[in-house]
């Protein structure tokens, strides 16, 4: 076989069959094929798609070209959720006790924050100690003792996307639909889960600005986990403002904190309620929408979901007591507010540019590189459709460097636009939760 007649016959409009998606993944991964080959074939491939076949096989080629884990020492049906991330996306920080108190094992692979949008294990090391840097033994121990483990992705995991990724990142071909869902799907089969949830977001501040594109997304990514014998729900859900108010990791898990002692933001809560309902079905733990919401909302009412964080924060050696007093979190020397210019309706919010401004303030990672302040971010006052009049308080701005809160400040003033009127856009259209596929 030819990385050349590869290329020759993607470029064509060709199908290309498993063997000869099996050999370039093998090969590009062992350092067999140099990246100029690889780069033309992601152009090909940008331009001419991939058939559903296509894609299965390139995922099931990325996913077995490192180390696959084996999640058999854990009890019952394990189930894994995914999001394709977002601006104040804190989601898993309460769902995943949630789930977990209610009798579903999660064993979670989670990542780190980069550009605009956040990542879950920066939001946890806001508890002083908590690593997720954990041997898969002491993962699968965790799983079995309190239902709800983290991990951090290891190297070996899916290697021959982490280097298609790079690779794509610098050559214009991220934004294609088979090799995005190929990627994801790619390391949460490997990763090892039975069920697999995915929150698929749409809307200024997501990877799919489209709604039809998300869904797209969601039904490619279903397709390919249920194909490959993983039960895979998708929930197409609303990214057009920050979820909930707080931006920025540990004013995130304080939000989360207050979710899990039922005091959390109506749309923060209604995402929860329906991820935790998809993976307590998943999971085998309920049959229905109506019984599973009930579930989650005894674990909340009884505090058993917040005991369960705090237990686990504490196995992955994190402070448990900053779960029952959030002060004990990292806090940032200055809290100002930002003040509105303009009155009026708020019509829309640049998503994008409020990860941005926690991204300015320190909050969130340039490079892979990057130091973040796990203090630092923002509290947001009002959000689409609310009123404003002109002195009222925007957001509260947290910060530890005044030259940063300027341009930051400056910045997300900018975000907000406002009308005249109303929202005029019905409910459907600023609904949080698009659409459910299975
Ligand atoms: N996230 C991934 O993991 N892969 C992509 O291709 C895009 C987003």
């Amino acid at each position: 076989m030819r990385m050349y007649d590869i290329i020759k016959k993607k470029r064509d409009g060709n199908i290309l069959t498993r063997d000869e998606i099996i050999y370039f993944i093998e090969q590009y991964t062992h350092g067999g094929i140099p990246d100029y080959q690889v780069s033309a074939l992601m152009m090909a491939i940008f331009f001419r798609g991939m058939t559903a076949e296509e894609t299965l096989h390139l995922t099931m080629a990325m996913a077995n070209s490192g180390d696959v884990l084996d999640l058999s020492g854990i009890h019952g049906t394990k189930v894994d959720k995914h999001s394709t991330g977002g601006v104040g996306d804190k989601t898993s920080l309460s769902l995943t006790p949630m789930v977990a108190a209610c009798g579903v094992p999660v064993a979670k692979m989670s990542g780190r924050g980069l550009g605009h949008t956040g990542g879950t294990i920066d939001k946890l090391e806001s508890f002083r100690g908590f690593t997720t840097d954990i041997a898969a033994s002491d993962f699968i121990r965790n799983v079995n003792h309190i239902g709800i483990a983290i991990m951090g992705q290891t190297k070996d995991l899916a290697p021959a996307d982490k280097k298609l990724y790079a690779l794509r990142d610098v050559t214009a071909t991220v934004d294609n639909l088979s090799l995005i869902a190929s990627s994801i799907m790619s390391k949460k089969i490997a990763a090892g889960a039975d069920a697999i949830v995915l929150d698929v977001k749409t809307g200024s501040g997501a990877f799919m600005k489209k709604e039809a594109d998300a869904f797209s997304l969601a039904r490619a990514m279903t397709d390919i986990g249920n194909l490959a014998g993983r039960k895979t729900i998708a929930v197409v859900s609303d990214m057009d403002q920050p979820l909930g108010y707080a931006v920025g990791n540990a004013l995130e898990v304080r939000e989360a904190i207050d979710m899990l002692r039922g005091e959390g933001p109506e749309d923060f809560h209604e995402l929860c309620m329906t991820l935790g309902s998809c993976m307590l079905i998943a999971g085998g733990k309920a049959q229905k929408k109506e019984e599973a919401e009930e579930m989650l909302h005894q674990v909340i009412q009884e505090g058993s979901a917040l005991r369960k964080l705090a237990q686990f924060v504490e196995a992955q050696g994190g402070d448990p007591e900053a779960v029952y007093h959030p002060d004990k979190l990292p806090s940032a020397n200055y809290i100002e507010p930002v003040l509105a210019h303009e009155e009026g309706y708020v019509s829309s919010i640049d998503c994008e540019e409020i990860g941005i401004c926690s991204l300015i303030l320190g909050g969130g990672r340039e490079t892979k590189e990057s130091i973040i302040d796990l203090s630092v971010g923002l509290v947001m006052n009002k959000k689409k459709g609310d009123f404003v009049r002109k002195g009222d308080v925007l957001a509260m701005l947290h910060y530890n460097d005044a030259g940063k809160a300027q341009e930051a400040e400056e910045r997300f003033r900018r975000a907000y636009h406002f009308s005249g009127e109303p929202l005029s856009e019905g409910r459907e259209q600023q609904r949080m939760i698009k659409g459910i596929l299975e």
